[in-house]
Protein backbone atom coordinates (compact mmCIF):
# COMPACT_ATOMS: atom_id res chain seq x y z
CA UNK A 1 0.00 0.00 0.00
CA UNK A 2 1.41 3.34 -0.76
CA UNK A 3 2.31 5.76 1.90
CA UNK A 4 -0.67 7.80 2.83
CA UNK A 5 -3.21 5.86 1.59
CA UNK A 6 -5.94 3.52 3.17
CA UNK A 7 -8.47 0.91 2.31
CA UNK A 8 -11.88 1.88 2.02
CA UNK A 9 -14.99 1.12 1.42
CA UNK A 10 -17.19 3.76 -0.16
CA UNK A 11 -20.97 2.87 0.45
CA UNK A 12 -23.31 6.18 -0.24
CA UNK A 13 -26.09 4.76 1.88
CA UNK A 14 -28.46 6.67 0.35
CA UNK A 15 -28.18 4.74 -2.95
CA UNK A 16 -28.04 0.74 -3.07
CA UNK A 17 -24.98 -0.80 -3.69
CA UNK A 18 -23.10 1.97 -4.75
CA UNK A 19 -19.91 1.24 -3.37
CA UNK A 20 -16.29 1.17 -4.51
CA UNK A 21 -13.40 -0.94 -2.69
CA UNK A 22 -10.42 1.22 -3.34
CA UNK A 23 -7.11 3.25 -1.74
CA UNK A 24 -8.42 7.31 -1.12
CA UNK A 25 -5.81 9.79 -1.44
CA UNK A 26 -7.91 11.96 1.02
CA UNK A 27 -9.63 9.48 2.81
CA UNK A 28 -11.02 12.34 5.52
CA UNK A 29 -12.73 13.70 2.24
CA UNK A 30 -15.57 10.87 2.01
CA UNK A 31 -17.28 12.79 5.04
CA UNK A 32 -18.42 15.54 2.81
CA UNK A 33 -19.65 12.81 -0.03
CA UNK A 34 -22.77 14.50 -1.73
CA UNK A 35 -24.47 14.42 -5.29
CA UNK A 36 -22.38 16.84 -7.54
CA UNK A 37 -19.69 17.18 -4.82
CA UNK A 38 -16.64 15.34 -5.48
CA UNK A 39 -15.76 12.98 -3.05
CA UNK A 40 -12.17 13.10 -3.06
CA UNK A 41 -9.93 14.07 -6.38
CA UNK A 42 -8.10 10.89 -6.46
CA UNK A 43 -7.96 6.84 -5.81
CA UNK A 44 -6.17 4.16 -6.65
CA UNK A 45 -8.31 1.61 -7.57
CA UNK A 46 -6.47 -1.98 -7.91
CA UNK A 47 -3.58 -0.31 -9.17
CA UNK A 48 -5.57 2.43 -11.69
CA UNK A 49 -5.69 6.25 -11.36
CA UNK A 50 -9.23 6.80 -10.69
CA UNK A 51 -10.92 10.78 -10.35
CA UNK A 52 -13.48 10.08 -8.17
CA UNK A 53 -16.39 12.22 -8.54
CA UNK A 54 -20.65 12.02 -7.79
CA UNK A 55 -20.68 10.10 -10.60
CA UNK A 56 -18.47 7.47 -9.74
CA UNK A 57 -20.90 6.97 -7.16
CA UNK A 58 -23.52 6.16 -10.28
CA UNK A 59 -21.55 3.18 -11.38
CA UNK A 60 -19.64 5.57 -14.16
CA UNK A 61 -16.13 4.81 -13.24
CA UNK A 62 -13.45 7.13 -15.32
CA UNK A 63 -10.59 5.06 -15.51
CA UNK A 64 -7.61 5.83 -17.06
CA UNK A 65 -5.54 2.34 -16.47
CA UNK A 66 -1.61 2.69 -17.39
CA UNK A 67 -1.04 -0.16 -20.16
CA UNK A 68 0.82 -2.47 -18.75
CA UNK A 69 -1.85 -2.77 -15.52
CA UNK A 70 -4.53 -3.35 -18.56
CA UNK A 71 -2.14 -6.02 -19.90
CA UNK A 72 -1.38 -7.53 -16.79
CA UNK A 73 -5.31 -8.13 -16.56
CA UNK A 74 -6.02 -9.51 -19.95
CA UNK A 75 -2.88 -11.97 -18.89
CA UNK A 76 -4.13 -13.22 -16.06
CA UNK A 77 -8.32 -13.56 -17.04
CA UNK A 78 -6.51 -15.51 -20.35
CA UNK A 79 -4.81 -17.61 -18.22
CA UNK A 80 -8.41 -18.37 -16.25
CA UNK A 81 -10.32 -18.57 -18.96
CA UNK A 82 -8.01 -21.17 -20.84
CA UNK A 83 -8.43 -23.45 -17.65
CA UNK A 84 -12.15 -22.93 -17.35
CA UNK A 85 -12.42 -23.85 -20.78
CA UNK A 86 -10.48 -27.42 -19.80
CA UNK A 87 -12.89 -27.91 -16.62
CA UNK A 88 -15.34 -27.44 -18.96
CA UNK A 89 -16.70 -24.02 -18.25
CA UNK A 90 -16.37 -20.62 -20.76
CA UNK A 91 -14.63 -17.85 -19.71
CA UNK A 92 -14.74 -14.30 -21.54
CA UNK A 93 -13.21 -11.08 -20.74
CA UNK A 94 -13.82 -7.63 -20.80
CA UNK A 95 -11.56 -4.47 -19.83
CA UNK A 96 -14.97 -2.59 -18.37
CA UNK A 97 -18.13 -3.17 -16.94
CA UNK A 98 -19.28 -0.87 -19.33
CA UNK A 99 -18.17 -3.61 -22.27
CA UNK A 100 -19.42 -6.43 -20.35
CA UNK A 101 -23.08 -5.46 -19.22
CA UNK A 102 -24.58 -5.89 -22.75
CA UNK A 103 -22.50 -8.55 -23.57
CA UNK A 104 -23.74 -10.50 -20.12
CA UNK A 105 -27.49 -9.40 -21.36
CA UNK A 106 -27.49 -11.45 -24.62
CA UNK A 107 -27.19 -14.97 -23.07
CA UNK A 108 -30.15 -14.13 -20.87
CA UNK A 109 -33.03 -14.56 -23.49
CA UNK A 110 -36.23 -12.22 -22.89
CA UNK A 111 -39.15 -13.66 -20.85
CA UNK A 112 -36.26 -15.99 -18.57
CA UNK A 113 -36.65 -16.41 -15.11
CA UNK A 114 -33.85 -14.48 -13.49
CA UNK A 115 -32.69 -15.79 -10.88
CA UNK A 116 -30.15 -13.78 -8.72
CA UNK A 117 -27.56 -14.49 -6.13
CA UNK A 118 -26.15 -12.02 -3.45
CA UNK A 119 -23.48 -10.11 -5.32
CA UNK A 120 -22.22 -6.83 -4.91
CA UNK A 121 -20.22 -7.01 -8.28
CA UNK A 122 -23.48 -7.26 -9.68
CA UNK A 123 -24.37 -4.46 -8.21
CA UNK A 124 -21.61 -2.24 -9.26
CA UNK A 125 -21.75 -2.99 -12.83
CA UNK A 126 -25.50 -1.74 -12.94
CA UNK A 127 -26.75 -4.89 -14.78
CA UNK A 128 -29.48 -5.87 -11.85
CA UNK A 129 -31.09 -2.21 -12.76
CA UNK A 130 -31.00 -3.27 -16.84
CA UNK A 131 -32.81 -6.17 -15.91
CA UNK A 132 -35.77 -4.31 -13.73
CA UNK A 133 -36.49 -2.69 -15.96
CA UNK A 134 -36.92 -5.19 -19.16
CA UNK A 135 -38.68 -8.28 -19.72
CA UNK A 136 -37.75 -10.77 -17.60
CA UNK A 137 -38.88 -12.40 -14.46
CA UNK A 138 -36.43 -11.51 -12.03
CA UNK A 139 -36.25 -13.28 -8.69
CA UNK A 140 -34.04 -11.15 -6.20
CA UNK A 141 -34.48 -12.54 -2.67
CA UNK A 142 -32.49 -9.65 -0.88
CA UNK A 143 -35.51 -7.49 -1.68
CA UNK A 144 -37.40 -9.21 0.49
CA UNK A 145 -37.27 -8.02 4.14
CA UNK A 146 -38.74 -10.73 5.81
CA UNK A 147 -36.57 -13.78 6.56
CA UNK A 148 -39.34 -15.99 5.75
CA UNK A 149 -40.20 -14.66 2.18
CA UNK A 150 -36.57 -14.38 1.28
CA UNK A 151 -36.30 -18.53 1.35
CA UNK A 152 -38.84 -18.91 -0.34
CA UNK A 153 -37.44 -16.60 -3.21
CA UNK A 154 -34.20 -18.66 -2.81
CA UNK A 155 -35.97 -21.68 -3.20
CA UNK A 156 -37.57 -20.95 -6.21
CA UNK A 157 -34.29 -19.61 -7.53
CA UNK A 158 -32.79 -22.98 -7.60
CA UNK A 159 -35.60 -23.85 -10.56
CA UNK A 160 -35.27 -20.71 -12.35
CA UNK A 161 -33.77 -20.26 -16.23
CA UNK A 162 -30.52 -18.36 -15.66
CA UNK A 163 -28.40 -17.68 -12.32
CA UNK A 164 -27.00 -14.73 -12.19
CA UNK A 165 -24.08 -14.56 -9.53
CA UNK A 166 -20.83 -13.62 -8.46
CA UNK A 167 -18.07 -15.65 -6.51
CA UNK A 168 -15.33 -15.18 -4.07
CA UNK A 169 -12.81 -16.17 -5.97
CA UNK A 170 -11.52 -17.53 -9.74
CA UNK A 171 -8.69 -19.46 -9.54
CA UNK A 172 -5.47 -19.12 -12.75
CA UNK A 173 -6.24 -23.08 -13.05
CA UNK A 174 -10.31 -22.46 -13.65
CA UNK A 175 -11.97 -23.24 -10.73
CA UNK A 176 -14.70 -21.39 -8.93
CA UNK A 177 -13.85 -20.65 -4.47
CA UNK A 178 -16.85 -19.69 -2.51
CA UNK A 179 -18.16 -19.52 1.14
CA UNK A 180 -21.41 -19.32 1.87
CA UNK A 181 -23.98 -19.04 5.14
CA UNK A 182 -27.38 -20.80 3.93
CA UNK A 183 -25.33 -22.46 0.98
CA UNK A 184 -28.18 -21.22 -1.25
CA UNK A 185 -25.59 -19.28 -3.58
CA UNK A 186 -23.44 -22.38 -3.95
CA UNK A 187 -26.03 -24.50 -4.31
CA UNK A 188 -28.02 -22.93 -7.43
CA UNK A 189 -24.19 -22.64 -8.94
CA UNK A 190 -23.61 -26.44 -8.65
CA UNK A 191 -27.36 -27.33 -9.33
CA UNK A 192 -31.00 -26.29 -10.56
CA UNK A 193 -30.83 -23.22 -12.78
CA UNK A 194 -30.64 -24.10 -16.49
CA UNK A 195 -27.60 -21.59 -16.93
CA UNK A 196 -25.38 -19.95 -14.57
CA UNK A 197 -23.64 -16.39 -15.53
CA UNK A 198 -20.72 -15.77 -13.14
CA UNK A 199 -19.38 -12.48 -13.01
CA UNK A 200 -15.84 -11.19 -11.61
CA UNK A 201 -13.73 -8.21 -11.17
CA UNK A 202 -10.12 -9.09 -11.65
CA UNK A 203 -9.70 -8.96 -8.07
CA UNK A 204 -11.46 -12.38 -7.77
CA UNK A 205 -8.77 -13.94 -9.76
CA UNK A 206 -6.68 -15.83 -7.33
CA UNK A 207 -3.62 -18.61 -8.09
CA UNK A 208 -5.22 -21.59 -6.44
CA UNK A 209 -8.04 -22.69 -4.21
CA UNK A 210 -6.04 -22.06 -0.80
CA UNK A 211 -5.35 -18.63 -1.68
CA UNK A 212 -8.95 -18.05 -2.80
CA UNK A 213 -10.04 -19.30 0.57
CA UNK A 214 -7.56 -17.43 2.61
CA UNK A 215 -8.94 -14.60 0.37
CA UNK A 216 -12.75 -15.32 1.34
CA UNK A 217 -11.36 -15.11 5.22
CA UNK A 218 -9.43 -12.56 4.90
CA UNK A 219 -11.51 -10.11 2.99
CA UNK A 220 -14.76 -11.39 1.65
CA UNK A 221 -16.22 -12.67 5.08
CA UNK A 222 -15.17 -9.84 7.22
CA UNK A 223 -16.49 -7.28 4.41
CA UNK A 224 -19.55 -9.22 4.42
CA UNK A 225 -19.81 -9.23 7.79
CA UNK A 226 -20.02 -6.26 7.99
CA UNK A 227 -22.17 -5.09 4.74
CA UNK A 228 -25.47 -6.92 6.51
CA UNK A 229 -25.18 -5.41 9.34
CA UNK A 230 -26.34 -7.94 11.74
CA UNK A 231 -27.64 -6.85 15.29
CA UNK A 232 -25.05 -7.62 17.87
CA UNK A 233 -25.93 -10.75 19.02
CA UNK A 234 -25.19 -12.66 16.22
CA UNK A 235 -22.95 -10.58 14.44
CA UNK A 236 -19.86 -12.81 13.16
CA UNK A 237 -16.83 -11.46 15.18
CA UNK A 238 -14.81 -10.53 11.68
CA UNK A 239 -18.11 -7.86 11.61
CA UNK A 240 -16.32 -6.14 14.93
CA UNK A 241 -12.84 -6.63 14.34
CA UNK A 242 -12.13 -6.68 10.76
CA UNK A 243 -10.14 -9.73 10.90
CA UNK A 244 -11.29 -13.82 10.66
CA UNK A 245 -10.91 -15.93 14.10
CA UNK A 246 -12.42 -18.98 12.54
CA UNK A 247 -15.77 -18.67 14.27
CA UNK A 248 -18.09 -21.59 13.96
CA UNK A 249 -21.91 -21.44 14.52
CA UNK A 250 -23.97 -19.82 15.00
CA UNK A 251 -22.84 -16.56 14.06
CA UNK A 252 -20.69 -18.06 11.27
CA UNK A 253 -21.44 -16.88 7.81
CA UNK A 254 -18.66 -19.26 6.42
CA UNK A 255 -20.94 -22.91 6.70
CA UNK A 256 -20.57 -24.14 3.25
CA UNK A 257 -16.82 -23.92 1.10
CA UNK A 258 -17.43 -25.03 -1.82
CA UNK A 259 -15.09 -25.87 -4.85
CA UNK A 260 -16.48 -25.94 -8.53
CA UNK A 261 -13.59 -27.78 -10.28
CA UNK A 262 -15.87 -28.51 -13.52
CA UNK A 263 -19.15 -29.38 -15.25
CA UNK A 264 -19.19 -33.08 -16.41
CA UNK A 265 -20.48 -32.32 -19.31
CA UNK A 266 -22.24 -29.63 -20.05
CA UNK A 267 -20.22 -27.09 -21.21
CA UNK A 268 -22.67 -24.62 -21.90
CA UNK A 269 -24.34 -23.98 -18.45
CA UNK A 270 -21.22 -22.26 -16.80
CA UNK A 271 -19.85 -18.66 -17.84
CA UNK A 272 -17.52 -16.60 -16.41
CA UNK A 273 -17.36 -13.17 -17.41
CA UNK A 274 -14.32 -11.46 -16.20
CA UNK A 275 -13.94 -7.85 -16.21
CA UNK A 276 -10.95 -5.50 -15.72
CA UNK A 277 -11.92 -3.77 -12.72
CA UNK A 278 -11.78 -4.25 -9.11
CA UNK A 279 -15.23 -5.46 -8.43
CA UNK A 280 -17.19 -6.67 -5.71
CA UNK A 281 -15.74 -7.58 -1.87
S1 LIG B 1 -14.69 -14.88 11.52
FE1 LIG B 1 -16.18 -16.46 11.01
S2 LIG B 1 -17.60 -15.51 9.55
FE2 LIG B 1 -15.79 -14.22 9.66
S3 LIG B 1 -14.48 -14.91 7.95
FE3 LIG B 1 -13.84 -16.03 9.78
S4 LIG B 1 -15.03 -17.93 9.74
FE4 LIG B 1 -16.02 -16.51 8.33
Amino acid sequence: MLAGHVPVMLLYSRRRCEIIVGHLVYPEQTATAAPGRPVAEWAIVHGLAVRITWRTFRKEVSLMPEPSTEWLHRKRAERTIKNLEKNYMTGFYFPSSQEAVPKILEHIPQDSVVGLGDSMTLRQIGIITRLEGSNYHLLDPWKESSMEKRILIQRQVLLSDIFLVGTNAVTLNGELVNMDGRGNRVAAMIFGPKKVLVVAGVNKIVRDVEEGIERIKSIAGPANAKRHEFPEEVCPPCGVSGLCSDCRPPLTICCAQVVIRGQRRDRDRIKVFIIGEELGL
